[in-house]
């Protein structure tokens, strides 16, 4: 029996790999690097690690934070005391430890280039840097930048955000975030473990111009970037429409993780979404009462009943959230106004970061909860930010 391929070894593949070796299915992960430190927050959620245990439950090096200051230019700060903590990987670590946990389960590793693939006589043939390969079934993870053009998202520049930051020197215990006016994005202060990761990431703006906010805003708040280590990388952000048409699955293959532009596109959490969707498709697999061909489309409504529709939503409200107004004002100003001034929307906003308020729900709760907020933005309970040293 041909082994199913495992086009690429971050989250999204290795958690496919494991599921499918722990059934007992043949199966080779094919990555050009292996576990490597992938421009990324590495920001895991509550959401993630309730359903994922041993992402919390482990020996890897991770930061746990439970504080973020939002920041906007009209608002000043809010700070979101969270009730669960968010874990902060790096990525290597992260990536190592998913791919071991793959290995443990009886999946074969090998470290090469995949350069194309080609279906014939209903299996595929792998071309990589080291030679060709047979397998009888593709599972392709290969990122944001997948580089096979016949299979998974086809990515368009409105269907992108781009990301770039420096590695700085420093510790603290809080997430900073940072809006900006008429910005479909955000800057982001991430405390990993020995450093921060100062970061900016949007939409609808050259890199270039991209990387300049970012310089400024960096320089104005004390941080030094100069001589610090640069990255930048993709994080798929879809509009509605092109969500409804994303190529996800096909004849003898199933996309995952950011090959299949599975990611908020207003926080730009894929994490989990990358392992999710790795397991759902080992999930697929391992069902034998479907034909090979109907894999395809039980792919495609799985994810939409465990959280397509939910980053549908999103996807709706990610431009209006960013750059829309709301009460004479922008939103996520206001969102900050909010945070600071009603306990009844900052533990919203506190559920929305953590996930445990998906998009679906969202709007009824707003309104349920109007009068009570209503009255604390009227007569508010200020909460100080503490400072930073
Ligand atoms: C700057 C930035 C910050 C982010 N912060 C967060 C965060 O804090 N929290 C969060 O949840 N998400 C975050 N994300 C998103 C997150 O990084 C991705 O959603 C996640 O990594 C997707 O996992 P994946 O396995 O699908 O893809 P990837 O992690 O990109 O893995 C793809 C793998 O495929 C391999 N590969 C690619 N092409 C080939 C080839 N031709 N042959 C062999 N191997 C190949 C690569 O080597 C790589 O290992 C961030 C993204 C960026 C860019």
């Amino acid at each position: 029996m041909k082994p199913v391929a495992i086009l690429g070894g971050g989250p999204a593949g290795a958690t496919c790999a494991e599921g499918l070796a722990a059934a007992g299915m043949k199966v080779v992960v094919l990555d050009e690097k292996m576990a490597w430190e992938k421009p990324c927050g590495g920001g895991i959620t509550h959401k993630a690690y309730r359903k994922y245990p041993y992402l919390l439950e482990n020996d890897t090096p991770k930061q746990h934070i439970t504080n973020t200051v939002l920041m906007a230019p009209k608002a000043g700060d809010a700070q979101l005391a969270m009730e669960h903590p968010l874990l902060i990987y790096s990525r290597y670590e992260l990536n190592d430890m998913l791919l071991r946990r793959a290995s443990a389960a009886g999946a074969q590793l090998e470290k090469t280039r995949v350069l194309e693939i080609e279906r014939g006589d209903g299996d595929w043939r792998i071309r990589t840097k080291g030679g060709t390969i047979e397998a009888s079934f593709c599972v392709v993870a290969t990122g944001a930048r997948n580089p096979l053009r016949q299979v998974g998202t086809e990515f368009t520049a409105e269907d992108t955000m781009c990301a770039l930051g420096y590695y700085v020197e420093g510790t603290r215990e809080r997430i900073d975030i940072q809006f900006l006016p008429q910005f479909e994005g955000y800057i982001w202060v991430f405390p990993r473990c020995g450093h921060l990761s100062v970061g900016i990431c949007g939409k609808g703006v050259a890199t270039p111009v991209l990387r300049q906010w970012l310089e400024e805003w960096m320089t104005k708040n004390g941080y030094q970037w100069q001589g610090q280590r640069f990255y930048a990388h993709l994080i798929p952000s879809l509009r509605s429409q092109a969500l409804l048409e994303n190529r996800v699955a096909g004849e003898g293959w199933l996309a995952v993780g950011d090959a299949a532009g599975l990611v908020d596109p207003i926080t730009g959490e894929g994490l989990y979404y990358a392992i999710r969707s790795g397991d759902l498709a080992s999930q697929i697999l391992l069902n034998d009462a479907q034909a090979p061909g109907a894999k395809a489309e039980a792919y495609r409504q799985l994810l939409k009943a465990d959280f397509l529709d939910d980053l549908y939503i999103a996807s709706r409200l990610a431009h209006r959230f960013y750059t829309g107004n709301f009460v004479f004002g922008q939103v996520t100003d206001r969102m900050v106004q909010f945070v600071r001034r009603s306990e009844t929307f900052r533990h919203l906003v506190r559920d929305l970061f953590s996930g445990a308020q998906p998009y679906t729900g969202l709007r009824e709760r707003v309104w349920g909860n109007f009068r009570r907020s209503g009255w604390e933005l009227v007569f508010p309970q200020e909460q100080a930010v503490p400072q930073e040293p």
